[in-house]
């Protein structure tokens, strides 16, 4: 059994692309059940009044009793709301439909862009001892999209290789700097990952070749293919990676993982890939 290291600083990955259906709450569950897998203490904070990333790791209405709108809100503590999945050291903090109405309900607080920032510096959050905490956005530059990019330490941005896959970037991009310059000067961006790949499909090419002469190094290596295991899993409450470990989505999302730690300067060694495989 390996040994799990706590001197790990908490890193926060906001995954965001105001853009709909890009692969958000997949890659956020799917890097999130592969980083557990290898040992990390994980939390996917679902921060989407659409709750996609709750229902897709299996935590059905009864069990969201407390949710990230309680956070938000400071009614309720980070351990309060956190949820423990079916995979070991993968946990969730679920929202329901509640959120929608957050920027109304926050309209006169000067300080609404802090919440979250504050929720989860509390010394009871940082108790909680999480490695990894992974927000999944809503499909919008709105406040809660700011709230997590006000926490984050980075953000990790899904981008749909389609048409006009690019557009609208520049717009994330824009907000990203000006968090920046105001509220979070240390927020970097974790890097842009393709999804829904298909390399058979001259689109698919065109747009990694557009993405990676636009943006460089920050283009994971990883391409995340169009596979329909991704889309089957939620349906059935649990990650691709366990739905079907071999699948080429499940495999696509455990190098992802390991390009990220690496990049983050927390490689997986070889006793945790050993345990990984068994
Ligand atoms: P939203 O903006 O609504 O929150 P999102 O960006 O979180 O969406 P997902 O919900 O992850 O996007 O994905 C949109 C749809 O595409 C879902 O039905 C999902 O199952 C499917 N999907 C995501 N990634 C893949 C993939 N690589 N291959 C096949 N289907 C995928
Ligand atoms: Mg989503």
């Amino acid at each position: 059994m390996s040994q799990r290291n706590s001197n790990r600083q908490r890193q926060i990955i906001a995954v965001a692309n105001q853009k709909g259906g890009v692969g958000k709450t997949t890659t956020a569950i799917n890097l999130g059940t592969a980083l557990a897998a290898v040992g990390r203490r994980v939390l996917i904070l679902d921060l989407d009044s659409q709750g996609n990333a709750s229902t897709g790791l299996g935590v059905n209405q009864a069990q969201r009793d407390l949710t990230t709108y309680d956070l938000l809100l400071g009614e309720a503590s980070l351990a309060d709301v956190s949820v423990e999945t079916v995979v070991p050291g993968l946990f969730v903090a679920p929202s329901t439909v509640d959120l929608s109405s957050a920027d109304v309900d926050l309209v006169e607080d000067r300080n609404r862009v802090l919440r979250m920032r504050r929720a989860l510096n509390t010394p009871e959050a940082l108790a909680c001892d999480y490695d990894y905490i992974l927000i999944d956005c809503p499909p919008s530059l709105n406040l809660l999209t700011v709230n997590a990019m006000v926490t984050a330490n980075s953000v990790l941005v899904p981008l749909q290789c389609e048409f006009f896959a690019l557009e609208g970037l520049s717009q994330l991009m824009l907000t990203i700097r000006e968090v920046r310059q105001t509220l979070n000067p240390g927020l970097s961006i974790q890097g842009v990952v393709l999804t829904m790949y298909d390399k058979r499909n001259n689109l698919s090419l065109q747009v990694e070749a557009d993405a990676r002469k636009n943006l460089g190094d920050l283009v994971y290596e990883t391409t995340i293919p169009r596979n329909i295991r991704l889309s089957e899993a939620p349906s059935h409450s649990v990650p691709a990676l366990i739905y079907d470990h071999r699948s080429s989505g499940a495999v696509a999302y455990q190098k992802l993982a390991g390009e990220l730690l690496r990049r983050l300067n927390d490689p997986i060694t070889q006793e945790e890939e050993l345990h990984e495989q068994t």
